[in-house]
């Protein structure tokens, strides 16, 4: 389904324009706040070249794992996968890929059921809230970056 790097984009816990990181969302909260309505919903695709996701320590603006993750051992495996550089251990830089794609952890995988699991969103939002990946791709590599432009085309086409 994704291109060779799929990782926690931002969703709306750690949109980054801006945007607080509220962790969690209730299931009050779990409706259709932050969404918005009306406009012709764009169709998420992951982009070859990106890999802004697998840029782990996203700094101040992002959820840290522990506000993401219910599960201890969640926490304990993403933080081992941060290497110095706050990127992923098992990103490979030259390629824009993830080494270990084909088993990568669950958290990793942009999905619906991953999706629900972790931040309570429905399957029907399922897309729209990945689309906020392109929050992740402006906080990593510009608001002018040619992967933005990229993303921006792979959703319109
Ligand atoms: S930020 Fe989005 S487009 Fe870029 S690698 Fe991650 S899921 Fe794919
Ligand atoms: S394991 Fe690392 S490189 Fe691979 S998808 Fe996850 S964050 Fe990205």
């Amino acid at each position: 389904m994704l291109a060779h790097t799929a990782a926690l984009p931002s969703f709306s816990i750690v949109r980054m324009g801006g945007r607080a990181r509220p962790a969690k969302r209730s299931q009050s909260q779990r409706s259709n706040a932050g969404f918005g309505g009306g406009r012709k919903e764009q169709l998420w695709h992951c982009v070859e070249g990106c890999g802004a996701c697998c840029k782990l320590n996203k700094g101040p603006s992002f959820a840290t794992p522990d506000e993401i993750f219910d599960d201890p051992s969640d926490v304990q495996l993403y933080r081992s996968m941060v290497g110095p550089d706050g990127w992923c251990i098992h990103y490979e830089k030259s390629t824009r890929r993830c080494s270990i794609y084909s088993e990568r952890p669950y958290f990793c995988r942009v999905e619906p059921d991953v999706f629900e699991t972790l931040y309570g969103i429905s399957k029907k939002k399922f897309n729209k809230e990945a689309c906020s990946c392109r929050d992740t791709i402006k906080a990593i590599y510009g608001p002018h970056s040619k992967e933005l432009d990229n993303f921006n085309c792979a959703l319109r086409s």
